[in-house]
């Protein structure tokens, strides 16, 4: 998964790009990057690491401009140990465009080969995103042969765009000279906000995967920019909007809410915070209906995602929440961490047990999700460790079963804990006296109750259904293959960094 946000201000952006992707950091650490816009020159900073290691106040000083875009990377196609494919990309023609991508092609392959055959065009990295930015520049060229650029031909060339390119994107683009572009794919499975901030330098608009980064620079949310829309903000702070892709049922991706998003984000006008609690009410339902007999004393969450989760499925349920785990929240995500043994020694750094909690007590375990099941074995073991009689684990999401095409890096199905396995197994696998899945209905019921206008979702990672219709066992089975070739390796040293000062000439934009 990754983070993006794009702005037109009035003043400079540095800064504002910084603390915006500060606030996205828990969408991807891998790597970071910003570009500004300042006239018709681009400026360039980005690096492996957290964002707080790739930028130094030099690199800062260096990202003059009212206008920019910023990324943080979780690698979900190519390699995370290469620096070349940390975000955002540029091409020098037409104008010096550079971009910034959230989500997975799933015809990378294809275009890669028609880009070098039909239009010419040299792709040096294995990310989709170069690719993309690659489609967008032909489109425009071909758009704009002896005309102004203007509104019109970028909304064309992102019709166009949006005809070649299948999968999940958010996107933010620089055109140099110009301004900000920003769109969203034709389902709407990535997220993409909209906010504005009027102040003395008049009207600044700035769009972020999440709407938390809105508020926390003081913007406010507009609208979620709509599936197959487009936006245009030129550097005077001049907005247009079209509508770019034929109608698709709009289904956003539904582990957002699970497991990605922050809680006090708000995206496609569901809360998330909400979503959570309504799982939480969701779950506790079907434990009172199929397990009325379960012998708990307390509810423990699994910090941070299921905190909301559990204290409401407590609260309905009547039993005590406790906090049973104390996380150390100077640790990274544990999923980051690349291979299996880092992985089961992380848990043990980022989570400790109070014993008193456990103590001769029945705990039920709740998280967010279940994926290999290396997190809710070890931390089974931890109850268990700490003196726990019963240890139950409910997960708030169901089975998962099939791997995600569209920018979630999920194991290939080899790896997934519930391929193959009965709840029962499942509970075996990972030691515990009994395993509680939230049903998908109940689920999708959680997100719709939060915004009554999201009927549909994109949830393959559950039930193996690919919105977009294009993905094939052969692909599946091809990008599991090179998945277990290409496993990211994190760099070793963080905050090694690029910069890229690209003087793009003056042009004559007519
Ligand atoms: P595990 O079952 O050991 O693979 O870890 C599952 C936990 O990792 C869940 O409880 C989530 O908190 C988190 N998680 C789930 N899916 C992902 C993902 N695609 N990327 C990063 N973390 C994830």
């Amino acid at each position: 998964m990754c983070g993006i946000i794009g702005v037109v201000s009035g003043s400079p952006v540095n800064q504002l790009l910084y603390d915006g992707l500060q606030v996205l950091q828990h969408r991807g650490q891998d790597a970071a990057g910003i570009v500004t816009a300042n006239g018709n020159s681009f400026h360039m900073h980005k690096g492996s690491g957290m964002v707080r290691d790739v930028f130094r106040t030099r690199n800062m000083r260096s990202l003059l401009g009212q206008a920019g875009i910023g990324h943080v990377r979780y690698p979900t196609a190519g390699s995370a140990s290469n620096l070349a494919e940390a975000q955002p990309f540029y091409v020098n023609s037409p104008y010096g465009i550079v971009l910034a991508h959230n989500g997975n092609l799933t015809n990378t392959a294809e275009l890669k080969e028609a880009m070098f055959r039909q239009d010419l065009r040299h792709i040096n990295t294995n990310s989709d995103s170069e690719v993309l930015l690659n489609v967008f520049a032909h489109e425009l060229q071909k758009q704009i042969y002896g005309r102004e650029l203007c509104e019109d031909a970028i909304f064309n060339a992102i019709i166009e765009v949006n005809k070649r390119v299948r999968g999940a994107y958010a996107v933010v683009a620089l055109i140099a000279g110009f301004g900000l572009v920003a769109f969203r794919d034709p389902y709407g499975i990535r997220p993409l906000v909209m906010g504005r901030h009027d102040g003395p330098n008049g009207t600044e608009y700035l769009l972020a995967s999440e709407s938390v980064a809105l508020d926390c620079l003081g913007f406010r949310l507009e609208r979620d920019v709509l599936p197959g829309e487009a936006v245009v903000v030129r550097m005077d702070g001049a907005r247009s909007t079209r509508m770019c892709a034929e109608y698709q049922p709009h289904t956003p991706c539904i582990f957002e809410y699970v497991y990605f998003a922050r809680p006090d984000s708000i995206i496609d006008g569901a809360s998330v915070y909400q979503t959570r609690l309504l799982m939480g009410e969701k779950l506790g339902d079907k434990i009172r209906r199929q397990m009325p007999d379960l012998d708990i004393d307390t509810v423990i969450p699994i910090p941070d995602t299921s905190m909301p989760i559990a204290l409401q499925l407590a609260k309905h349920l009547d039993l005590p929440f406790r906090m049973g785990f104390i996380k150390n929240r100077y640790v990274g995500r544990t999923f980051i961490m690349p291979g299996q043994a880092t992985r089961k020694k992380s848990v043990r750094q980022k989570l400790n047990a109070i014993g008193s909690e456990f103590a001769g007590k029945n705990v039920l375990l709740v998280d967010d999700s279940i994926v290999r099941g290396t997190t809710s074995r070890e931390i089974v073991q931890m109850a268990r460790d700490a003196g726990a009689k019963k240890v139950y684990f409910a997960s708030a999401a169901p089975e998962v079963r099939y791997p995600n095409v569209y920018g979630i890096d999920m194991p290939t199905r080899a790896e997934l804990l519930a391929t193959g396995r009965t709840v029962e197994e499942i509970a075996r696998e990972i030691g515990a006296d009994g395993v509680i899945y939230q049903d998908l209905g109940a689920l999708r019921d959680a997100v719709h109750e939060a915004n009554n206008a999201l009927n549909d979702f994109e949830m393959s990672c559950f039930d193996g259904r690919y919105v977009t219709g294009d993905i094939t066992d052969e692909y599946l089975a091809e990008i599991e293959g090179a998945r277990g070739e290409s496993k990211p390796q994190r760099e070793e040293a963080l905050g090694g960094g690029a910069d890229l000062n690209l003087n793009v000439a003056e042009q004559n934009l007519m």
